[in-house]
């Protein structure tokens, strides 16, 4: 791989974390990123989301209605929906409510009184010409090509900007319908309309439009709904999975079909690894799909998308630069890896993103080490450290709507892989992998979450290995020196009470240490030993020894 499609690559992942990348944060921001309190009295329970597709002026109307459970008192509820789209109108049981705008924040006065426990529905209009994406899907909006025949293939991709970028919500990562969703696409009739979960209905209208009736049944998170349209062709399978046999689509452009349903068999492939190693797919209920988009991919919950160009690798090239990566299709495994985390556990706040993206990353290697080898495993997660920056902390500025570096992929995938070097009983790593997504199943979390089920589980307190790197972009150095009968230990450029054990091999012997900032000694029989630390562990060593 050449020097500059390395950085290209590395380009392509960077961007991922720059949208909201800026040091100054709006009030804009804070309304997007908090639960405000118009948010916190009311629970998600269902949205009922209609568009109308109009292709020649790119723009989009429907309505949503809102179920929600009322939690607490207020009369005041906030509704998102970014410039330029607008809401036309907002109701409740017939009822027409007055409502504020504030940027992408709207504040609708309800009249019927909220009464704790109740269930209530509200119906929001909207309308307008949303964003055009110009580089989807690191920036949001909507993607309008057209396929290689001419014909319209239409896609959105929201993460980071959200959902209101396209449709009225509560953009926010805390709160999901856990009811589900129900998605009804109205488009030109020779077009078919892709979104989440199964395929309910169809109908065609008297205006030469045809109306696709999609529905959640679990849980879904706001950016992991998605609207897809064109000239697809549909083949499908049943993966005989843990919880019976998986319902399996692929929706693909009709002269793509041969490609995909030869690369799409690495759809069981991903499956039958994942659920070894983080138990079962959590949304059988709401089926598998892979569905062909104009942009990369992205991991929309039951309705993965797919435009990795039918090839191996991260759009043909390998990012660990080992050639394992060239053993598997990234978006197919890395996409799908985020059934589990990202869809199944979901971050509350998106400065946490590293419990998507850390976890997901980590999956390409367990993929990896499931179907070749953990050599082969371990060499791809190594590799992969090449695009780490260290340039700030994985974790971002909480409630402002802001993800962190985007090291939170491949260091957050090194720091689990030294996690699983630790626990060092790899039966115990899987069973504590299987157990988070047991304990977080359909669950949103923030970091705390996971760092003391990682630390009650692995049976060490890991505060302080998580601080060093999830919160700093200091990298641990051990610093020794071998001298006449003993080699002299410890570790520099670390937070507080930084103690991790590290395994080394000197006088041709494993060694587990367990360094402080202050030095230590072990004995070794040859002063002229050489100290080589387990490449699995993500650190920098120092040699002080003087000859
Ligand atoms: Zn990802």
């Amino acid at each position: 791989m050449s020097l500059k499609k390395n950085i290209s690559i590395l380009f392509l992942l960077l961007s991922l974390s720059s949208y909201t990348q800026q040091d100054v944060f709006t009030h804009q921001d804070t309304l997007r990123g908090t639960i405000t309190k118009e948010r916190a009295w009311w629970d998600l329970k269902h949205y009922d989301l209609h568009i109308q597709v109009d292709i020649p002026n790119k723009s989009l109307k429907g309505s949503n209605t809102i179920r929600y459970k009322v939690l607490g008192k207020n009369q005041l509820m906030q509704i998102d929906l970014q410039i330029p789209m607008k809401i036309t109108g907002v109701s409740q049981d017939g009822n027409s409510l007055k409502y504020r705008r504030d940027g992408n924040a709207y504040y609708i006065r309800l009249h019927k009184e909220q009464i704790l426990n109740s269930i209530n529905e509200i119906t929001i209009e909207y309308e307008g010409v949303p964003k055009i994406s110009k580089n989807p899907p690191w920036d949001d909006g909507l993607s309008w090509s057209k396929d290689k025949n001419g014909i319209d293939f239409i896609a959105t991709s929201c993460q980071g900007g959200g959902a209101s970028i396209w449709w009225p919500c509560k953009d926010h990562m805390y709160d999901e319908p856990e009811e589900g969703v129900k998605i009804s696409i109205t488009a030109p009739k020779h077009l078919t309309s892709v979104a989440n979960g199964r395929l309910k209905n169809t109908v065609e209208n008297k205006d030469q439009t045809k109306t696709f009736v999609w529905e959640v049944i679990n849980p879904i998170n706001n950016y992991g709904i998605n609207m897809n349209i064109g000239d697809y062709t549909h083949f499908s399978s049943k993966y005989k999975g843990i919880n019976g046999n998986l319902d399996c689509d692929y929706y693909v452009l009709s002269y793509n079909l041969v490609k995909a349903t030869k690369q799409f068999k690495q759809a069981d492939k991903t499956l039958e690894a994942f659920e070894y190693w983080f138990g079962p797919y959590p949304f059988y209920e709401d089926s598998y799909k892979l569905v062909e988009v104009p942009y990369l991919g992205m991991e929309h919950q039951s309705s993965v998308t797919y435009g990795n160009g039918y090839k191996n690798g991260y759009r043909g090239y390998d990012l660990s630069g080992t050639g394992w990566g060239l053993k598997f299709d990234f978006i197919i495994v890395h996409e799908s890896g985020h059934e589990w985390f990202a869809n199944s556990i979901t971050n509350v706040d998106i400065a946490d993103m590293w419990i998507h993206e850390g976890f997901t990353a980590y999956s390409e290697n367990l993929y990896l080490d499931y179907h070749i080898s953990t050599e082969a495993s371990n060499a791809y997660v190594i590799g992969t450290r090449k695009l780490i920056q260290n340039d700030k902390p994985i974790i971002g500025a909480y409630n402002v709507n802001n993800a962190g570096s985007s090291d939170m992929y491949y260091k957050g995938a090194n720091m689990l892989h030294m996690l699983r070097q630790l626990v060092n009983d790899d039966e115990k790593w899987r069973s504590i992998l299987k157990g988070i997504n047991t304990e977080f199943y359909h669950q949103t979390v923030n970091t705390k979450h996971i760092e003391n089920f990682l630390s009650k589980h692995i049976g060490i307190d890991l505060q302080s290995f998580f601080d060093q790197y999830l919160r700093t972009v200091k990298i641990p150095v051990l610093e020794y020196s071998i001298k006449d009968d003993h080699l002299e230990y410890r570790w520099t450029n670390i937070v507080k009470n930084f103690k991790m054990p590290i395994k080394i091999y000197i006088d041709k012997q494993i060694h587990w240490l367990t360094p402080s900032n202050s030095w230590q000694k072990l004995p070794v029989k040859n002063s002229n030993t050489a100290l080589k630390v387990d490449p699995n562990f993500y650190i920098n060593t120092e040699n002080l020894t003087t000859k």
